[in-house]
């Protein structure tokens, strides 16, 4: 049986002197190589002070973690420009359409508005605190494989957690603008948006359009159709997507077939008992004379977050007797690949 804290009681207020300190157990727990903490803001006009007070914190905030815990830190902006440019209501049906930013300035003019009223400040704090940043439009991410790839993965287990990122009426929308030429309007809360999940490659989207009635877009992983996330659901995407790229370390004896295992290579796992498969890509690989040194070098956490090094070095020892471990020991940083 698994017993459950019955009250999610997080009050901390005894217990924590500073706020990045929130964040200690899971840097602990996953040892990150960087961390990059990322903020959001739709792209409609000058920042208010919340917002400029929002982003200073997140460069504050990384810079602190990096004093800490000694790992490079980075800040994202997320320029969100699927923000609404212009919305109207729709006299025959009662219902809210939107344009986003994105459609109606194009990708042009939203590099000028960040340029113009965000860039300053990112430019100031990156240079007071020695903090890189980087802008990302939510345009580029809905574009990018690896994120299409993730919601088409996420959308068949969206009945888990609809409730979750909408608990008052559990109804998680999306948008996709209609593709007529110079059109991009869209039901800003999706009444008529039905979603169907045809395979990994592929989703189709229906809605109805202000000016267009009826249309249909097919999602794929690659494909210039829009795909216009609320942003709980963005999140939670984002988040996934952010998970599947992380990087682990294999542990291997120095086999004479791995002789020339190299960065780039793809390797292809089987799933015990099972036809699935997962492939991943080799990131580096670097030889140590035994699993102690191994586990020393890259940190025991990166091989394997939930065990202690003496576990690791045992249940290392149970697999490659000593006679294989004298062959000398490689270590091999991956990238999962499968979805
Ligand atoms: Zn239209």
């Amino acid at each position: 049986m698994t017993i459950h804290p019955v009250s999610p009681n997080t009050v901390l207020a005894n217990a924590l002197h500073h706020a990045e300190d929130v964040l200690t157990p899971r840097v602990l727990d996953a040892a990150p190589e960087r961390i990059v903490s990322t903020g959001g803001t739709q792209i409609n006009g000058a920042p208010h002070i919340g917002t400029s007070l929002v982003q200073t914190l997140a460069f504050v905030t990384a810079a602190r973690l990096r004093d800490k815990f000694g790992v490079p830190v980075e800040v994202r902006f997320s320029a969100l420009d699927n923000a609404p440019y212009t919305i109207v209501t729709d006299n025959k049906s009662g219902h809210r359409y939107q344009r986003a930013y994105a459609h109606a300035l194009g990708e042009r003019g939203i590099a000028d508005q960040v340029d113009s009223l965000y860039r300053p400040m990112f430019t100031a704090m990156s240079e007071r605190l020695r903090v890189p940043h980087s802008v990302e439009t939510y345009s580029r991410q809905q574009a990018a494989e690896h994120f299409r790839r993730t919601w088409l993965r996420v959308l068949p287990r969206m009945d888990a957690a609809r409730w979750r990122l909408a608990p008052s009426l559990s109804r998680t929308h999306l948008r996709v603008p209609c593709p007529q030429p110079g059109c991009g309007w869209a039901e800003k809360y999706a009444e008529r948006t039905y979603v169907q999940h045809v395979s990994a490659e592929r989703a189709v989207v229906s809605a109805v359009c202000l000016h267009h009635d009826y249309y249909e877009v097919a999602i794929a992983p690659v494909g210039a159709r829009y795909l216009d996330l609320s942003t709980l659901y963005r999140n939670l995407v984002t988040e996934i997507a952010a998970t599947g790229t992380q990087k682990t370390t294999e542990v291997r004896v120095k086999c004479p077939h791995l002789a020339d295992l190299a960065p780039g290579n793809v390797i292809r796992f089987r799933v015990k008992g099972t036809d699935e498969t997962c492939d991943v890509r080799v990131r580096q690989v670097t030889d140590y004379p035994d699993f102690g040194a191994l586990l020393d070098g890259e940190g025991a956490a990166k091989v394997n977050p939930v065990a202690t090094r003496e576990e690791q070095l045992a249940s290392i020892r149970a697999i490659y007797p000593p006679e294989k471990e004298a062959l000398g020991v490689l270590a091999v940083r991956i990238e999962l690949l499968c979805p």
